[in-house]
């Protein structure tokens, strides 16, 4: 089994990250930065996402392990004094993969084309003043966006930054991407729906900005300014994230501990 860490880089997610290798080689376990099967996210569920877009490329060959060393984590779930438990149990036995959709981004210019992959979410915001955006559903007008910006998120990005706008949480077996308003303005000109969109997985949206306007567009954690954006096709990637799981910790127990507080029995 070939493993590589990316940890926070706080004194303490270094210093697991040092206890793991050691608990690693002792366990028959190998460090392998370039062809890793395992890959271990020391830190929070930022650590994660950012180990996420390093590999991304390599998504179908890699399953995720998430230790956190704050508070507990949506995608990080073992703690900091459990990894002897962690490092026996990925030597010892085979882990259950459950895997997560991901959201595929495509951002038309008139130079190409490029994709890219969201695991929490794609965002996109005007940079100088309020976004101004024409969104179709499956090539049809769908409605006319006037307001702060638009979040596109996967099920499990749903408890991230679709929670703080009011959208729904949506388990992670359910393949679909949700389309969340950030500060609509509404009038006569300009009217969206209000609530947020639940899109399958064989659909997709179009989000087509007026022309000449900056953008800021994010892919989890990664801004990018562009103002040269034609349109951006949002759909279900025909990827997933994998991650190994190697004692049950349902989506709904995450969620009752991180934002109810209350214990897992
Ligand atoms: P950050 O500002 O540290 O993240 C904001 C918070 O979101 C952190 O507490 C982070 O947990 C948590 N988080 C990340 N993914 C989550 C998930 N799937 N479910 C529940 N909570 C989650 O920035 P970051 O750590 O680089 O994370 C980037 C993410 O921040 C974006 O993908 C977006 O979802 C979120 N965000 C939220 C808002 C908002 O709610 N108003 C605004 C901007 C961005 P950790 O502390 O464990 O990292
Ligand atoms: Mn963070």
């Amino acid at each position: 089994m070939n493993y590589v860490i990316v940890d926070r880089g706080d004194p303490l997610s270094k210093q697991l990250a040092e206890q793991f290798h050691t608990l690693a080689a002792a366990n028959g376990i190998h460090r392998n930065e370039e062809a890793p099967e395992i890959i271990i996210s020391i830190g929070g569920d930022g650590t994660l996402l950012q180990a996420f877009h390093t590999y991304c490329d390599r998504i179908e060959d890699v399953a995720f392990i998430g230790v956190h060393t704050g508070h507990l984590g949506f995608y990080a779930d073992w703690k900091a004094d459990e990894l002897e438990e962690l490092v026996q149990m990925i030597a010892g036995q085979e882990p259950r993969i459950v895997r997560y959709p991901l959201a595929q981004i495509e951002l038309e210019t008139k130079e190409g084309t490029s994709t890219h992959l969201a695991l929490n979410e794609f965002t996109i915001k005007g940079v100088d003043n309020t976004l101004v955006a024409q969104i179709n559903i499956n090539d049809e007008l769908f409605e006319m966006f006037r307001g702060d910006g638009i979040v596109v998120s996967t099920p499990s990005g749903s408890t991230a930054y679709n929670k703080s706008l009011g959208g729904a949480l949506i388990h992670p077996s359910i393949e679909s991407l949700q389309i969340a308003e950030i500060a609509s303005i509404n009038n006569r000109v300009y009217r969206t729906l209000g609530s947020s969109v639940v899109l399958p997985q064989h659909h997709h949206c179009d989000i087509i900005s007026r022309k000449e306007q900056r953008l800021q567009l994010a892919c989890d954690h990664l801004n990018m300014t562009r103002s040269d954006i034609i349109a951006i096709r949002c759909r279900v990637s025909e990827h997933k994230v994998s991650f190994a799981r190697y004692r049950p910790f349902t989506f709904w127990n995450r969620v009752r501990e991180a934002f109810l507080g209350y214990d897992v029995q």
